[in-house]
């Protein structure tokens, strides 16, 4: 028998707009970029969408789930790594920060294989323990295009025998090196990184641009958004290792915790 399709849960970005019918009222859209959803299935993974719950509900939600995916959007809360709003934060949504925060804890107890990009990978590094830069442009000297490119923007340097490199294959015979080309879409980033979580690249201005968890079997966050190039060779190299992480050990049928639990 062949394995069933492993199931990818996309937690959901937000969009909050004040209401139409109450005063002071805020409504929240859940989405998620197309390209996001194009890569999952390309992978050859079912991606499920995550809207922002209670917290108590991210168990519930990854019994659903053989992988976890964490995607772009709006800023995260500083309050989440106790700092002050920066004058140049942007909009937050604390719901949704301690949903993706609660659905990380879960994840790492469970080793789920579990891919961050660009805010996913931020808020990897707070649930875990970090800080991030609030402002990159006022808060770090760098004459590097970080924000406002999804083609090809600046360079990475990953660190040789990180997971990132394997999966990559840079550093290889014939590979070119271990600078990769990538694009950038980022006003923060990693500040203080998290005790546990292991860098993997920087950009040429020494801003992180890539972590991993080496403790868990695929835990893997990128600043950068693959998604948004699809005939790129690390994109593709990026998305078939975290969805064939996810389909390894697949039963045929049943729930996707059941093997978790027998
Ligand atoms: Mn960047």
């Amino acid at each position: 028998m062949t394995p069933r399709t492993p199931r990818i849960a996309v937690a959901c970005s937000t969009l909050v707009t004040a209401g139409v019918a109450e005063p002071g009222s805020r409504t929240r859209r859940h989405q998620v970029p197309d390209p996001y959803v194009e890569r999952v299935v390309e992978a050859g993974g079912l991606p499920l969408l995550l809207p922002v719950v209670d917290p108590a509900w991210a168990e519930a939600y990854l019994d659903l789930a053989d992988g976890l995916l964490l995607v772009g959007g709006d800023d995260v809360d500083p309050s989440l790594y106790g700092a002050l709003p920066h004058p140049e934060l942007g909009t937050v949504d604390l719901a949704r920060d301690r949903f993706e925060v609660a659905l990380l804890r879960v994840a790492v107890a469970r080793d789920l294989p579990t891919l961050g990009v660009c805010r996913g990978v931020q808020v990897m590094n707070v649930a875990l323990g970090g800080t991030l830069w609030q402002d990159l442009p006022s808060e770090v000297a760098s004459t590097l295009p970080h924000a406002g490119r999804y083609d090809a923007s600046h360079d990475v340097d990953v660190v040789p025998g990180s997971r990132l490199a394997a999966i990559l294959g840079t550093g290889a015979p014939g590979s070119g090196g271990s600078r990769v080309p990538v694009n950038s879409h980022h006003h923060q980033a990693l500040r203080t990184v998290a005790p546990t979580l292991v860098v993997t690249a920087r950009s040429p201005d020494g801003v992180v641009e890539a972590a991993e968890l080496p403790s868990q079997r695929f835990f893997v966050g990128v600043q950068w958004h693959p998604e948004r190039l699809p005939d790129a060779e690390a994109t593709r190299r990026l998305f078939a290792a975290f969805v064939a992480e996810a389909a390894r050990d697949l039963p045929s049928r049943g729930p996707a915790g059941a093997r978790r639990r027998s």
